[in-house]
């Protein structure tokens, strides 16, 4: 029998990754968040005060950088960095690291390995579009950017207390525009997928309605 893949797409905030990880402990399979992924490498390349718009420079880095997801952690040269990546300078600067060529093709190809062998759920922007065309299941996730940015906003103001709802609504839009519109594997939503507006749903609506469509379709 062939491994259940679940591919999950979506903008940033739309509740991707809780709803993932909820899925993956119900269904009792692994999950991968490719988002954090990208996170890891800015990161270091944030921490060595590496200029993005540098690509050759950004290359080297990268060449020289281990980075893998397992276990529900992301390592970054073989430490959990799971609470680093998670600031506000990353999510502000991750767009222009994910845009570059080598960093996707290598990050996608340590994605589709752990894929082989596994039953997965993974979120981002191209899996189902990129990563795993051929996963059973795929599902797009959304909500409008005011109540993404709200949700970003409750995750952000305990640690930036001087931060402004309308910023981070901006700096959502603006992201949401880099992944959109960029040259490789940009964020789209497949014909394939089912689409889940979740703006008025709660995290549990969300997670039914995928377990439902799950195992009605047969798995
Ligand atoms: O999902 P998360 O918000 O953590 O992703 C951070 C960023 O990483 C995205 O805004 C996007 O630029 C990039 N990303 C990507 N492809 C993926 C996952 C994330 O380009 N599959």
């Amino acid at each position: 029998m062939s491994n259940l893949v679940i591919a999950i797409d979506g903008p940033a905030g739309a509740g991707k990754s809780t709803v993932a990880k909820l899925i993956a402990q119900n269904l009792n399979i692994v999950y991968i968040d490719t988002g954090s992924m990208y996170r890891a490498l800015t990161y270091k390349l944030l921490k060595e005060n590496i200029d993005l718009n540098n690509t050759s420079k950004i290359i080297d880095v990268l060449n020289s950088t281990k980075i893998d997801f397992r276990d529900n952690h992301i390592f970054l040269d073989d430490e959990i960095v799971d609470d680093k990546i998670r600031t506000n300078k990353i999510n502000n600067n991750v767009s222009l690291v994910a845009k570059i060529k080598e960093v996707r093709e290598k990050l996608v190809k340590i994605q589709r390995n752990i894929s082989k062998n596994n039953d997965i759920i993974m979120d981002g922007r191209d899996i189902g579009s990129y990563v795993l065309p051929n996963a059973k299941f795929k599902f797009y996730i959304t909500a409008n950017p005011e109540e993404r940015g709200k949700r970003r906003y409750k995750e952000l103001i305990k640690e930036y207390p001087n931060i402004k709802l309308s910023e981070i609504i901006e700096e959502i839009k603006e992201r949401d525009k880099i992944d959109k519109t960029r040259n490789i594997a940009p964020l789209i939503k497949t014909e394939d997928s089912i689409e889940i507006d979740t703006t008025n749903k709660s995290i549990e609506e969300v997670v039914k309605i995928i377990l439902n469509y799950i195992e009605k379709n047969n798995y």
